[in-house]
């Protein structure tokens, strides 16, 4: 395991990510993600993307507006129950979320408890709680805090109280319609987006793990009643399954079912995946039932059924959903991709050991001398290389130190021009994990790479 701190600085110093407006001090809960986070970012959406809607011929994609219409929270329950519980220190005015001061002390708090019943928890377990830099007397009573983040957009039309979306499924519930109509799919089917997401988090924290400004990638299973059970079970599989294909370890990665759900909820579970501080909720498995279908039907009267042609009958389909916040993968995948290694020689190299797939260069070009046309050669071999991978040419410092670099920032291969090339129209081809070094004719390079991240 390698500490949080040591992922932080390796992300920034290394161009995975920023803080956000850092030269202004930075934003709390925003992260930036640099030239190679972003090429990462990327490759883990379309990863997703080809598995949940590329490959499957019963679910579609959809990409709605972060903005939608107020009431679409009101109809959601946002409005009113998406909250977590503050309390602020009342000497140094630091805010703290009150129900993960008690799961510290190994008390669980039930998200469906009035503010009374709450308070009357915290008070019993006040003087245990362990709030960094403040004394537990010194906690002000536990207030609610709507997680919401509004915005004035469309003031000019008179909406008052807009909101940036907290998840991005409302914008697949409100287009359910109309994906039905166009598309006319048959049950079981599934919409799939992914977005960004807005919550006003108390405390950020954790790195990408906690941000207030997020993206999402969620897929709503249309289904009927009494089939969700079994195609729970399914994406279950489906998504561990393709959490390990992305390289994250499988001794890593855990199910939890939820200990209490929320009233419209049929079953709930976490995939948790290990970070440095301990097992959190990575992805999330949820039966919804009817609920989100329904409340839209209650609050604007547009029927959101589906004719099934078995029974002659309007149903209203049940959702089992998928929920995976990226930046909580991204950091996941950073650190079981993050290696230290002793070499034979004695010294230390640093390896991200990222599936090549993922890799945010696939094949880095090197010159072996910064002369006697080595690098004209390695330029004609970059231009034939690019159109196929992301490719990285380098002809900077000793080449024991560039490959040093390849393999820190998880390059999977390193073609290396020499002389010989000149003579024999042939490179090196060096790997990553393994340092073992072929050679390959120039005219083959291109199949051979594709053949390995296939491999
Ligand atoms: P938590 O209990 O950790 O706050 P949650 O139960 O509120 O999470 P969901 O509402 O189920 O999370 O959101 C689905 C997914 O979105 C989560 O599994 C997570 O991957 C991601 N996610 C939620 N909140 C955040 C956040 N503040 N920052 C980054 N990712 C998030």
């Amino acid at each position: 395991m390698h500490t949080l701190e040591t992922l932080v600085s390796f992300a920034k110093k290394r161009g995975f990510v920023f803080l956000s407006s850092e030269i202004y001090g930075g934003f709390g809960g925003v992260y930036d993600y640099g030239p190679l986070g972003v090429e990462l970012l990327r490759n883990l959406k379309q990863d997703w993307w080809n598995t949940m809607v590329r490959m499957r011929s019963d679910i579609v994609g959809l990409d709605a507006g972060i903005v939608m219409h107020p009431k679409v929270w009101k109809a959601s329950g946002h409005t009113d129950g998406f909250s977590d519980p503050v309390t602020v220190c009342g000497k140094t005015g630091k805010r703290f979320r009150a129900d993960h001061l008690l799961e510290d002390i190994g008390v669980s708090a039930d998200e469906r408890m009035t503010l009374e019943e709450f308070r009357e928890v915290f008070e019993k377990h006040r003087s245990n709680l362990k709030p960094e830099g403040c004394d537990p007397n010194d906690l002000e009573e536990p207030e609610f805090q709507n997680l919401l983040v509004t915005s004035n957009i469309g003031a000019a039309d008179n909406f008052e109280d807009v909101y940036l979306r907290g998840e991005t499924c409302q914008g697949i519930y409100v287009n359910f319609k109309q994906v039905l109509d166009t598309m006319h799919l048959k049950l079981p089917f599934g919409i799939a987006q992914i977005g960004k997401a807005f919550r006003n988090e108390i405390s950020p924290r954790q790195f990408l793990f906690r941000t207030r400004e997020f993206e999402q990638m969620e897929m709503q299973y249309f289904v009927r009643e009494g089939e969700s059970g079994k195609f729970f079970e399914e994406f279950r599989r489906i998504r561990l399954e393709s959490l390990q294909n992305l390289g994250l370890q499988k001794e890593h990665l855990r199910i939890t079912p939820h200990e209490r759900l929320v009233f419209y909820a049929r079953a709930a579970e976490d995939i948790e995946h290990k970070y440095p501080f301990g097992w959190k909720e990575l992805e999330g498995i949820h039966d919804r039932g009817d609920y989100d279908l329904m409340q839209h039907t209650k609050h604007t009267g547009e029927k959101l059924v589906y004719f099934d042609q078995d029974t002659d009958k309007h149903i209203v389909p049940h959702v089992v959903e998928t929920s995976i916040g990226i930046g909580r993968l991204f950091l996941a995948v950073l650190h079981d991709a993050y290696a230290v290694e002793e070499l034979p020689d004695g010294s230390e190299r640093v390896v991200l050991r990222l599936r090549p797939s993922l890799a945010p260069i696939t094949v880095a070009v090197l010159p072996l001398m910064k002369k006697d046309g080595l690098p004209e050669k390695a330029r004609e071999i970059y231009t034939m290389l690019a159109p196929h991978f992301s490719v990285h040419y380098d002809e900077t410092g000793a080449i024991g130190k560039r490959y040093r670099r390849t393999d820190e920032i998880g390059t999977p291969f390193a073609v290396t021009v020499d002389y010989d090339t000149l003579k024999d129209d042939s490179v090196t081809v060096r790997q990553r994990d393994s340092m073992k070094q072929n050679r390959v004719a120039i005219s083959a390079l291109t199949d051979t790479i594709k053949k390995e991240i296939r491999g």
